[in-house]
């Protein structure tokens, strides 16, 4: 069974007329799907009758089947999918007075496996297919609308910041990427689309070529003695390399700075010289500086720094002109914020059980979208 969230317009262009259709006809479809939420081809109204008949049974909209969906007291909502084989992988939104972002997963895990990142010390499973990616905004959009009783646009940002490591997913990514940019689907501006990596550099030269979105690069490190051990791609594209891709990629790039992120770990890489070491690092790539408070779990050893180590850091940066800012940590209560994604299967002998229980134990409504489905 063809799953339609796989393609981007041009792959359902081409998969449409492979069924002896038009083109139009493919874009209607494109439409149906992404901007109204529908996934029964019968309610597509205006849709010709022999497309249709052509779909029955041989292609769906394939949903991810949801696992829980738990809301924080400050708005963040974060849904658990059921991936298959015992994984589950997360999305999140987090809605700010302005716009909403949504935090999209990659991966099924992660291969790179950072020192402070839980998604890192539970390993890779798998990689998402493109639908499998698009299913997570297709979903969330259209329940954050019918949450609201409106048919106004919910998502305005998304981040590629979930669980994996995007860039080691490139092959489903960019299908995906240009499903959210497309007008036809959810019309996002490449300033509104990021890919964050821990720094994968022939891809982000690639992501320069195909389908360059904003990119922030995870650095963590301002020397690559510590940076191999926090982030261990780093012994395969060491620091020097790696700020030579963001120089590349701004060529290109759809915003004239890289956001660096730097997740702010007590007594390792928090300190003052550190910082300035970090401002010598990054003199030559125009940039802005995320630092994250990090989120602790159980299995890291590590320790969140203080928020003074945090302020003091920040502004050795400031002070050398680089526009800086410390994340706000959003949905921890829930644990969905940066790092938190995964603790849910991180038991993998009893997350099947865990997973059937689950679907047992927490109601789940069917999404509907301007009575556009049941
Ligand atoms: N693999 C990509 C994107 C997913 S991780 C990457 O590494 O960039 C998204 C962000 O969350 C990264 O900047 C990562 O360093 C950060 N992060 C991971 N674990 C964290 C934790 N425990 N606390 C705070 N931030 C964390
Ligand atoms: Fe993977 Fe990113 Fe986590 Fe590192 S921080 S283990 S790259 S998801």
């Amino acid at each position: 069974m063809t799953d339609l969230l796989d393609f981007d317009l041009p792959g359902l262009v081409a998969h449409v007329e492979g069924l002896g259709e038009k083109r139009f006809r493919a874009v209607q479809l494109f439409r149906w799907i992404h901007q109204r939420g529908e996934s029964d081809f019968e309610r597509m109204s205006d849709l010709a009758k022999s497309l249709r008949a052509k779909l029955h049974g041989a292609a769906t909209v394939r949903p991810l089947p949801l696992l829980s969906e738990q809301a924080s007291a400050d708005g963040t909502i974060k849904w658990l999918f059921d991936v298959g084989g015992a994984n589950a992988v997360e999305t999140v939104y987090i809605p700010e007075t302005e716009r909403g972002t949504l935090c999209v997963s990659s991966q099924a895990g992660c291969a790179v496996g950072c020192r402070f990142c839980s998604t890192g010390h539970q390993g890779f499973s798998r990689n998402l297919t493109t639908g499998e990616i698009v299913a997570q905004l297709w979903f969330a959009e259209h329940r954050l609308r019918q949450r609201a009783g409106s048919a106004e646009r919910c998502i305005d940002n998304v981040v590629m910041m979930g669980m994996g490591e995007p860039l080691q997913n490139y092959a489903a990514l960019v299908p995906a990427l240009s499903v959210m940019l497309d007008d036809h689907g959810y019309g996002l501006s490449r300033r509104r689309v990021t890919v964050s990596t821990s720094g994968v550099v022939p891809m982000i030269d690639r992501l320069r070529d195909d389908l360059p979105v904003a990119l922030a690069v995870s650095l963590h490190a301002p020397d690559d003695e510590l940076r191999d051990r926090l982030v261990p791609l780093n012994r395969k594209y060491p620091l020097a390399e790696l700020l030579a891709a963001c120089r590349r990629y701004l060529d290109r790039a759809p915003r004239d700075f890289v956001t660096f992120e730097y997740c702010m770990l007590d007594g390792v890489n928090d300190s003052p010289a550190q910082a300035a070491e970090l401002v010598r690092l990054v003199r030559d790539v125009p940039c802005k500086l995320n630092l994250i408070p990090f989120n602790p779990f159980p299995a890291s050893g590590l320790k969140r720094s203080p928020r003074e180590a945090v302020m003091a850091f920040a502004q050795v940066l400031q002070d050398a002109g680089i526009v800086t800012t410390v994340r706000k940590t959003r949905g921890d209560d829930i644990a969905a914020a940066c790092g938190q994604l995964a603790g849910e299967v991180q038991d993998r002998t009893n997350a099947r059980e865990r997973l059937s229980r689950q679907r047992r134990e927490i109601p789940i409504h069917p999404v509907a979208t301007e009575g556009a489905r049941p």
